[in-house]
């Protein structure tokens, strides 16, 4: 022990407990020192059998005997200690107590102070009151009480006394420790129990010295050995039973804990269970439990409110009740399959049966479950209404699919379809189909002439004749403008078509009504089958189109059937359509300029302007090539617009800068599929504004065949034209059906004579024509101009017959606007009969 280790062993010592501790352990050591001094002063053999005790005290130390359920144990060597007492005096006895307490505390602690400070009481303590025994039996001795009951009462007072001195000097120290005050009787009463362990110790040590008393020493060696064992056997036993105790209690411990954990988990469950139960009846999404054998076995609010119906309703019934007939099948499949184990659930749209009998289509999916964890599964559903969401589906599949107008399905569905029967023949070659490709012969007529609304209404009518022809399984569609698709299918399709073709021929020449007037309209009919062994639907519609256009051009409202020898003819004119609208666009298109002469002062009055197309392939293509092309195509449209733009902005160069250009006219070719067109004279006006040349300079050559076909909707395009001045002729006049009188109130100024009649002038009939013509231009006010002069007598023939106006290959080709510039430069009187250049042009 050092005074530098003190304060850390009694770091938690009061300034009080730690002097007491100093006190007490000086006392105590001091006593042992002193012990040890007595004992030296015994004989040999005493000092023998003292050691043997101190030895059997400490080894006792070592096994406790632990009464089951105390705090503390007792060591049975105060049997030893009390023996060398009554043995050997107080001093060998407080050798063996420090003996013993040194191995006790060595036990149970590992502080140096209660190591040190435990073996210094316990000698303090024997060595008082064994002294006080000595000197009491002495006394009583002396006073003539004899006889080993004395001795044996005495020891058990002494015992008491070092049992309450021993306590009181540990507890006191204790109390300083804790800073609490001390109560002695309190802690003698708290270890009463170990007073009575020391008094059964000092009733076995006295009556070991009694029987040695009776029969000597040997006694003493019998009886240690025989109280060690029993010891070490009491030690044995109460351990045993100790540990038993603790398995004891920790078996009733766990089995506690068990009881507790499950009635936690009973609650839990029950809470559980109840939230369950709310949440089914509670939750937005509906949901019902079916039984195995497909009865209805619970159902919430939310899946009654989607049907329209209440839980007594549906409450074992059976499930297929209450779903679409349509969608049984299919529930039923996915519900096998969910027994049989081959899927774990199932989501799947379908349709249930409201309570009032309409349809309700639900999201819906399923999965089994059992209730009690047996085998025994039942299904739960949870179904979403998706109704409105179903509708709206539909509706946007309806109209993806179907044409606004006439409700027909439409391209995309065509196609599909067709795709569908493409794939069919390619699996199975029994499996046939023909397509028929339908377009009106006249359609774009009637929609200029009479407008979109009747387009449209003949558009309905024919849809709904072409659906009557059909039978149920056909087919029809409405691809886009006036076209019509249809697809049949069977094995006789090939003759199927052409009955059918002639029938719905028949049935759209048939008269329609619309906008007030009778209207006769034809289709033709392009037609291929699956015979051509097709791979995408894609071939078999150009097929179709090419056989469509061999109808067409055959003289139209026919049928065409599509050959192979076919698809090289007319691909050739699908690639012209192509390319034209891409000379259109491109503004590859140019304008060569034909003088027209006064033919009796032989100069020039202007030009006309004719449509030239460069292609880079074919080199030049005729107009009576690709005007009916454009016309037909539409694009006649741009392409007109096109070319009075640049002849009229040609004028104005020249105007500009040739002083004898002012006096000059264009005439430009207006097809009757232009001045049909709504906004054909606004859009012209504005082209001939924007070149700022007057109106007056210009006259638009329309064909007579306006005056029969379009007049309705060219009408009022020609007043307003005329109203600005601009000039209009009739082409071509004296070739068509006109009646003659109309004319007189029509915006017309000048009618031009067809070159037929020039050709034919040395024949009478020729003649009289032009001459019939000169009359009626005359008694009308109107201009008259001839066409085609090609030689000169034709020329002084007309000049006899009084025409002023004309223009021929004798009096100048047509010219690249560059050698036309020459000629307007020249501006001198053309010398017909000397060669003049025009005449060597020609
Ligand atoms: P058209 O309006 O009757 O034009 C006169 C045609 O007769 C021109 O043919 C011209 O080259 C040709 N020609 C002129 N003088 C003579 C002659 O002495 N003898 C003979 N045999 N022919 C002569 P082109 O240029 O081939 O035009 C043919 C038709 O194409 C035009 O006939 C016209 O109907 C149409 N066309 C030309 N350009 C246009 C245009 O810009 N728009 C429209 N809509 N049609 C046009
Ligand atoms: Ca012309
Ligand atoms: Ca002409």
């Amino acid at each position: 022990m050092t005074s530098q280790a003190s304060p850390l062993l009694m770091h938690d010592y009061t300034p009080q407990a730690k002097v007491y501790w100093w006190t007490t352990f000086m006392m105590g050591a001091a006593v042992i020192v002193l012990s040890m001094v007595q004992v030296g002063a015994l004989g040999p053999a005493d000092q023998i059998q003292i050691l043997g005790g101190l030895v059997i005290a400490a080894l006792t130390g070592f096994f406790p005997v632990r009464i089951p359920g105390a705090k503390t144990s007792v060591a049975g060597a105060e049997i030893f200690v009390l023996l060398l007492l009554l043995l050997f005096g107080p001093a060998a006895a407080a050798l063996a107590a420090a003996c013993e307490a040194a191995v006790g505390s060595h036990r149970t602690s590992s502080r140096l102070t209660s190591r040190l400070g435990s073996p210094a009481m316990a000698a303090l303590a024997m060595y008082g009151c064994g002294s006080a025994f000595t000197v009491a039996v002495s006394l009583l001795k002396s006073m003539g009480f004899q006889g080993s009951g004395m001795v044996f009462g005495m020891l058990l007072l002494a015992t008491l006394a070092y049992f309450a001195t021993s306590t009181l000097l540990m507890a006191s120290l204790i109390s300083l420790k804790q800073g609490k005050p001390l109560k002695p009787w309190a802690m003698l009463r708290e270890h009463s129990w170990l007073a009575l362990a020391f008094v059964g110790s000092a009733s076995i040590s006295g009556l070991v010295y009694m029987t040695q008393d009776a029969f000597g020493a040997t006694a003493v060696l019998v009886a240690v050995p025989i109280i060690a064992t029993f010891l070490t056997t009491l030690h044995l036993f109460f351990r045993q039973a100790e540990s038993d105790e603790r398995a004891r209690q920790e078996k009733t411990a766990a089995s506690e804990r068990e009881r507790a954990e499950s009635s936690r988990h009973m609650a839990a469950l029950q809470a559980s269970e109840k939230r369950f139960h709310s949440a089914f009846t509670h939750a937005a999404v509906g949901m019902l439990l079916v039984a195995r054998d497909g009865r209805i076995v619970q159902t919430n609010r939310a899946f009654c409110d989607q049907l329209g119906r209440d839980d007594g309703d549906l409450a074992g019934r059976d499930l297929m009740d209450i779903v679409h007939t349509d969608d049984i099948v299919k529930l039923r499949i996915e519900i096998g399959d969910l027994l049989a184990g081959t899927s774990n659930s199932f989501v799947r749209e379908l349709r249930c049966v409201h309570g009032n009998g309409s349809t309700v289509w639900v999201a819906s999916n399923g999965a089994l479950f059992s209730a009690d964890g047996t085998a025994e599964h039942c299904l739960i559903m949870q179904m979403q209404d998706v109704t409105a969401r179903k509708l709206a589906e539909t509706k946007l599949e309806h109209i993806a699919y179907h044409d606004g107008l006439t409700n027909l399905p439409n391209r995309s569905y065509f196609f599909r379809e067709l795709g569908r029967a493409v794939t069919a023949r390619r699996r199975d070659t029994s499996h046939n189909f023909a397509v028929m490709f339908l377009d009106f012969d006249r359609f774009k007529t009637i929609n200029d002439s009479l407008g979109h609304g009747a387009g449209d209404e003949l558009l309905k009518t024919a849809a709904k004749r072409l659906r009557h022809c059909l039978r149920p399984a056909d087919f029809v569609a409405r691809l886009g403008g006036d076209e019509f698709a249809i697809l049949l299918e069977g094995a006789t399709v090939q003759d199927e078509a052409i009955d059918l073709a002639d029938r719905i021929q028949r049935v759209l020449m048939e008269p329609m009504r619309l906008c007030d007037s009778n209207v006769t309209t034809s289709a033709s009919i392009g037609i291929t089958t699956s015979a051509f062994q097709y791979t995408v639907p894609e071939n078999v519609m150009r097929d179709a189109d090419i056989a469509l256009y061999r109808a067409k051009a055959q003289g139209k409202a026919r049928y065409a059937m599509f050959d192979s020898e076919l698809h090289v003819e007319v691909s050739e004119q699908l690639r012209m359509e192509v390319e034209l609208r891409r000379a259109v666009e491109d503004e590859s298109l140019t304008v060569a300029y034909q003088p027209i002469y006064d033919l009796r002062t032989k100069t020039l009055y202007g030009f006309e302007a004719l449509a030239r197309w460069w292609h880079p392939e074919r080199g030049h293509v005729s107009p009576e090539q690709f005007i009916p092309l454009a016309e037909e195509t539409g694009l006649i449209v741009p392409l007109g617009n096109r070319i009075l733009a640049l002849a009229c902005a040609q004028l104005a160069e020249w105007r500009q800068c040739i002083p004898a250009a002012r006096n000059l006219h264009v005439h430009v070719n207006v097809s009757s599929i232009q001045l049909a067109q709504r906004d054909y004279a606004a859009h012209t006006l504005e082209i001939i504004r924007a070149s700022g040349i007057p109106c007056e300079r210009v006259t638009l050559e329309v064909t007579e065949s306006i005056l029969i076909d379009r007049l309705k909707c060219a009408l009022p395009n020609m007043r307003e034209l005329a109203q600005h001045g601009v000039n209009i002729s009739i082409d071509d006049f004296g070739t068509g059906y006109s009646s003659l009188s109309s004319l007189e109130d029509l915006p017309i100024g000048e009618f031009k004579i067809d070159r037929s009649f020039v050709q034919r002038l040395t024949k009478s009939k020729g003649e009289a024509v032009v001459v019939a013509i000169l009359a009626l231009g005359r008694s009308m006010s109107k201009n008259v101009i001839v066409e085609g002069i090609e030689t000169l007598p034709q020329l002084e023939h007309l000049l006899q017959l009084g025409c002023e106006r004309g223009q021929g290959f004798l009096l100048g080709r047509p010219l690249s606007a560059a050698d036309a510039e020459i000629l307007v430069r020249e501006s001198a009187p053309v010398p017909w009969v000397a060669s003049s250049r025009s005449v060597i042009a020609a």
